[in-house]
């Protein structure tokens, strides 16, 4: 199976042009690359610039449930198929610090994400953050979604976790979700840990944000490991 590797810009560049530059920065350096995919989730507004490729795949980094409405603000599901988006990440740690978000707000855009045929990308650096967080999701759909476990003191800190924590939580995961699911490590991963985690702790791939901003950084991530 392929490895994924997911940048996600967060609230970053703030010109459009720079997002530009970033993208045809990395779509350049990966041109050779096989067996990895790399998808990108850039700021909603961006998303229409960075048209899916067929070397990188388009992600967005959060979704509101409800299709369409009176709801201020939101972007949902819905709309964010129509772009093209084939990931949404949800229930990253800055959303559930920042904006509150809550395990019944997550399972609800989880839903969302599935019922609009995307795959989400469900952060947790908790264990029972998988039960609570996938409570209202039945066990085929189960097997869509894909784990990032990032654990809150190695993200944007530089201090990344170490390869035997972080090989011992993806087979507690595996443990609850089965052998064949889809987990992914992120927090401070940089060209010179991407490896471990994919060789040594066994990883399906990574969820790379200060790094992906770096193109050159992030396309040295991704060929240390294709
Ligand atoms: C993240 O925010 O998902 C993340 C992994 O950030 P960083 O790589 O900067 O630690």
């Amino acid at each position: 199976m392929k490895k994924i590797i997911i940048a996600n810009w967060k609230c970053n560049p703030i010109k459009k042009n720079q997002a530009e530059k970033l993208f045809s920065s990395v779509k350049r350096g990966v041109t050779n690359i096989k067996k990895i995919e790399l998808v990108i989730c850039p700021p909603f507004v961006y998303l229409s610039e960075i048209a899916s490729s067929s070397n990188i795949k388009l992600g967005a980094q959060d979704c509101f449930w409800k299709d369409q409405g009176a709801f201020t603000g939101e972007i949902s599901a819905k709309m964010l198929k129509d772009l093209k988006c084939k990931y949404v990440i949800i229930g990253h740690s800055e959303r559930r610090f920042h904006f509150k978000e809550t395990k019944e707000m997550i399972n609800q855009k989880i839903k969302a994400v599935l019922s609009n045929g995307m795959i989400p990308i469900l952060c947790i650096d908790q264990i029972n953050q998988i039960k609570e967080n996938l409570s209202v999701i039945n066990g085929k759909k189960m097997k869509k979604i894909i784990i990032a476990y990032e654990p809150l003191f190695a993200i944007g800190t530089g201090n990344s976790c170490s390869i035997k924590q972080a090989k011992k939580t993806n087979e507690s995961i595996k443990g609850i979700l089965g052998q064949d699911s889809v987990v992914l490590y992120g927090g401070s991963v940089s060209s010179k840990n991407a490896k471990d985690y994919i060789f040594k702790a066994n990883f399906s791939g990574l969820l790379v944000g200060s790094a992906s901003l770096n193109a050159s950084e992030f396309v040295e991530i991704v060929k240390s490991i294709s």
